[in-house]
């Protein structure tokens, strides 16, 4: 087995007391490198996978960093940039802190292979899972790698919002895969105007947590701040009323825990 000081991992930064990364007092470790482009993006920095910004650390450096937070924190949760790129590298590094008694997250978009991670899903305690939305709004919003400077396009053509596409409804289908497995603490929504229809799509939430009433769905209303394109994404932002009519739909459609950051 190799050794915790022999596998390296690009950092962007670590929180050591964080109370908004999952349940309890947590520290929160950002690893850089995402393959989305999501053009709210409040930490576009990290989306590069190699950076001079980002220092390659040690796992064993992660584990002492979090074991000097103990005994003030319940666990870690692991953000990015995307963690499951990471996935073997964390697996031995989730092992290690578990084997403390601290709970292990992963604050993904779930858009992942499942299968080629599962050996990291094992040892994680619980995803936030950060729902990027549905359909072919979606290539545009958060998949298009060629728009590095983040520019947010004026004009989503409608049609195209319930066009059936595999990869983009990944997300749902690993959430779909994680839930029976007890793996999900919580359903995040970045809810942004004209990219995806953000009622049909928490229909298809509220099926899949229907046998799940313990799983919260987080509706975050979208902000500029931070994004590449703070003016052009302003025009997608809903208003308080719209986030919070969306969050009585979910409500209406059962869903038992709702949130909302307005
Ligand atoms: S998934 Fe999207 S929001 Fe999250 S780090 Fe990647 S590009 Fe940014």
């Amino acid at each position: 087995m190799t050794a915790l000081s022999e596998i390296f991992v690009p950092l962007h930064r670590i929180i050591p007391f964080s109370n908004v990364e999952g349940q309890g007092n947590r520290s929160s470790i950002f690893l850089q490198g995402c393959k989305l482009n999501c053009l709210y993006c409040h930490n576009p920095e990290t989306i590069p996978r190699y950076t001079e910004n980002a220092k390659l650390v040690s796992l064993q450096y992660l584990y002492e960093q979090v074991m000097e937070a103990v005994p003030f924190i319940r666990g870690v949760t692991i953000s990015g940039g995307e963690p499951t790129i990471h996935h073997k590298k964390l697996v031995p590094l989730f092992e290690a802190l578990r084997s403390q008694g601290l709970t292990c997250y992963l604050d993904s978009s779930g858009f992942f292979e499942f299968d080629r991670i599962r050996s990291l899903i094992d040892v994680t305690d619980k995803f936030l899972f950060d729902l990027k939305g549905e359909g072919a709004g979606l290539q545009t919003l958060c998949f298009d790698r060629q728009n590095q400077t983040g520019i947010v396009p004026q004009q989503v053509i409608p049609e195209r919002l319930h066009i059936k596409n595999d990869k983009l409804e990944r997300n749902l289908q690993n959430l779909a895969a994680l839930l029976p497995l007890n793996k999900v603490e919580e359903v995040r929504l970045v809810f942004l105007k004209h990219f995806f229809d953000a009622e049909h799509l928490v229909g298809k939430v509220a099926l899949l947590l229907r046998n799940y009433p313990d799983v919260a769905l987080k509706i975050i209303r979208v902000h500029s701040k931070g994004a590449r394109d703070e003016t052009g994404l302003s025009t997608h932002i809903p208003s308080a009323e719209e986030t919070n009519a969306l969050a009585a739909y979910a409500r209406q459609c059962g869903i038992n825990k709702v949130l909302t950051i307005l």
